[in-house]
């Protein structure tokens, strides 16, 4: 079953660039996708089209049976609740402790605050961060930032989980945990894409497909199950 579908998706910007061009492609339910290529290539308005923060120019965008021509404003949330998306500055709240940080991703959708709360315990626990939970973002490492993120995501149990350039600001160590992690949410049925420069990690994924962006097209798109 097919989760995402892009069908000759064309964006342009302020009428004049190309971010992408004529990309089709479709992602089933449970894969594990990187989009690489370089800085500028157009991952990160490809990943926007998904949680359709992005519109384009031309061609669809359908992502679970929401499609780009004919979603409403109001359903735009709805939509928003089955996808988590982590950034590579990972977005957090500076003024809210960690476990705060977490559960208010499902205050917002009218969860209560004791499940809210219950909730985002149970998935720092399962992240091996429930002893940071009272702690400030400043007072974290960049790893464990992005774990924090990665919670926030994962608590509204989401379809799909988007990262983009998810280890740009953390050291090799922590980034190499990080996509185990990922790993781990995609091994548990979470359908994963990833976009990244950072190839070296690309080895670490054993059952991987690669989508190759250069200048907003597609340069290949390649599937590879065996190291
Ligand atoms: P990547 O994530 O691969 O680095 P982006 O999707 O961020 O690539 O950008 C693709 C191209 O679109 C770049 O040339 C970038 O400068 C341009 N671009 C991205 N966002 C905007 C925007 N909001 N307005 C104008 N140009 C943009």
């Amino acid at each position: 079953m097919s989760y995402i579908e892009f069908q000759n998706v064309s964006r342009i910007y302020q009428n004049r660039w190309y971010a992408l061009q004529n990309v089709s492609f479709s992602i089933g339910k449970g894969e594990f996708v990187f989009i690489i290529g370089p800085t500028g290539a157009g991952k990160t308005t490809l990943l926007s089209h998904i949680y359709f923060k992005e519109f384009p120019t031309s061609g669809r965008v359908s992502v679970l049976g929401y499609s780009s021509d004919t979603i409403s404003r109001d359903e735009i949330p709805f939509l928003r609740r089955k996808i988590g998306v982590i950034f590579q500055d990972f977005k957090l709240l500076f003024d809210r402790n960690v476990l705060k940080n977490v559960s208010i991703a499902l205050e917002v959708t009218g969860e209560s605050p004791r499940n809210a709360r219950r909730k985002a315990i149970e998935v720092l626990d399962k992240l091996g961060m429930a002893d940071k939970a009272e702690k400030m973002p400043n007072e974290l490492s960049g790893g464990e930032g992005q774990k924090v993120a990665i919670a926030r995501a994962l608590v509204r149990e989401p379809y799909i989980l988007l990262a983009d350039e998810p280890t740009g600001n953390i050291d090799p160590e922590s980034s190499e945990e990080i996509f185990k992690i990922l790993k781990r949410v995609n091994d548990r049925g979470t359908t994963v894409i990833v976009a990244t420069h950072n190839y070296n990690f690309l080895e670490k994924v054993v059952r991987k497909r690669v989508i190759s962006l250069k200048a907003g097209k597609i340069e290949s798109d390649e599937k590879f199950y065996i190291k």
